[in-house]
């Protein structure tokens, strides 16, 4: 068959098909990492968490990767053709083109030129472009500025408190709750049981009422619900520690059976164990604990909270936030943590990593500077020092987004999981806030009973 001549010039210069191998780079050292971004003959790496993804010769790859393992190769690859899909969004996003790595909240996927398109046009964020040659997540333990530190007796304190079987209790409880934010009776049923748990711990606890569209048109009222720990030496100086209390199942607008156990009880139950655990040693700035509703449909409970900090003039009040979604999952007995903001705020991802090192060294961190999809997006955005932490497994959750996503389903590592990802938070929350009780053992005991 003969081409019209349009056809081949826009299909001529593409470049020589060439061999995109993924190397298992989770028990890799940092020299073995460099050698495979250096192979001969190669020019294009990336860097995704557990995996590397090389374009270059098979053969001198597979060699160089020596026992590390070889996940996948793939023939044929254009590099100009490859596109980053954010992870678990199948509901919102068009699934395109082929599978090659996966990595932080990102799968890489090769798509077609009239794809890659329509894709971009698409603009909903889902779907981006490929930085060749940058580490889009990384494991923190072959991190060129990681540190080490010594634990700070004070800051132990705060990590000693966690308790795992506590907090699941609490998820357990929020589980039993439907809590589509399209419902009303259970989720405001859930959303007082929060309110009461800040006010047994002594927190001042608010309401934030916000509009959002209702699943059948119009619009509805939906809260988030806080506590305010007022700082004593530093008032005026805040951190923000939130999670979704809102779920859905397989179906966004079914407001019955979303259980959300471990889609967001156990970041909000996380939030509530955080409390109780910084409390005692009187942290100098002011926290506010917040769980928002409408998560699910668009980020609408954290994106309300963010107006309100700029409408009060607050923003510049916030010296760093951390969100929870999804951290009591583990496939298996390794337990590893995505850290997740934008790239201008990685030193503060780092802290994580150190405080996973020194306070949970059985936790292994991964960063990720392509934040996507969750309560942290609003205030990167703002421009506020913000984290998302979750199980770095969390797209492995067979019961994501699912009626089944009850506490039993979570699994046999749920509390190892979540103990390891709150002491990290805490630690780091007890870093930045500072204690005004640290060293007196006395105070410290007095509170542990409440
Ligand atoms: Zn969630």
């Amino acid at each position: 068959m003969k081409l019209p001549l349009c056809l081949l010039l826009v299909f001529a210069p593409a470049a020589a098909a060439e061999v995109l191998t993924v190397v298992d780079i989770a028990h890799a050292d940092t020299a073995q990492v460099e050698q495979l971004k250096r192979i001969p003959g190669s020019d294009w790496w990336l860097e995704m968490g557990l995996q590397l993804a090389v374009i270059g010769p098979r053969d001198a790859l597979r060699e160089a990767a020596g026992t590390l393992g070889v996940l996948a190769s793939f023939d044929d690859v254009d590099p100009a053709h490859l596109m980053l899909r954010a992870r678990g969004c199948s509901e919102h996003a068009p699934e395109a083109g082929r599978l090659l790595a996966k990595g932080g909240r990102w799968e890489l996927r090769e798509v077609s030129a009239g794809e890659m398109q329509s894709l971009l046009l698409t603009d909903d964020h889902a779907w981006q472009p490929v930085k060749p040659n940058t580490s889009m997540a990384r494991q923190y333990r072959l991190e060129p500025q990681r540190s080490t530190q010594a634990a700070d007796p004070g800051v132990q304190q705060v990590v000693d408190r966690i308790d795992s079987a506590r907090w699941f209790a609490d998820v357990q409880t929020l589980a039993g709750w439907d809590r589509s934010s399209y419902g009303t009776t259970s989720l405001d049923a859930a959303r007082d049981w929060i309110a009461t748990q800040f006010s047994a711990l002594g927190l001042s606890d608010g309401l934030q009422a916000f509009s959002m569209n209702g699943a059948s048109g119009g619009t509805i009222t939906r809260y988030n619900v806080s506590g305010a720990w007022i700082g004593s030496s530093l008032p005026d100086r805040w951190l923000i520690v939130g999670a979704h209390y809102d779920s859905r199942n397989a179906t966004l607008s079914s407001t019955v059976n979303a259980p959300g156990a471990e889609d967001n009880a156990s970041g909000c139950a996380g939030v509530i164990e955080l409390a109780r655990a910084l409390l005692p040693s009187q942290p100098s700035r002011s926290i506010l604990f917040v769980c928002y509703a409408g998560e699910e449909q668009g980020l609408k409970g954290s994106a309300a909270h963010v107006q309100s900090l700029i409408q009060a003039s607050q923003r510049s009040s916030v010296d760093a936030v951390v969100i929870m979604d999804m951290i009591g999952y583990s496939a298996d007995a390794n337990l590893e943590a995505l850290y997740e903001s934008s790239a201008s705020y990685n030193p503060y991802l780092l802290q994580f990593g150190a405080a996973a090192a020194t306070y949970v060294p059985q936790l292994a961190v991964v960063t990720s500077t392509n934040p996507f999809g969750s309560d942290h997006v609003p205030y990167i955005n703002a421009g506020v020092r913000t984290a998302l932490a979750i199980e770095n497994d969390w797209n492995d959750y067979p019961h994501y987004h699912r009626s089944t996503d009850t506490p039993a389903n979570i699994g046999p590592n749920v509390q190892p999981m979540g103990a390891a990802i709150l002491k990290t938070n805490a630690a780091v929350i007890a870093e930045i806030a500072g204690l005004d009780h640290a060293a007196d053992p006395v105070f410290a005991s007095g509170f542990e009973g409440r």
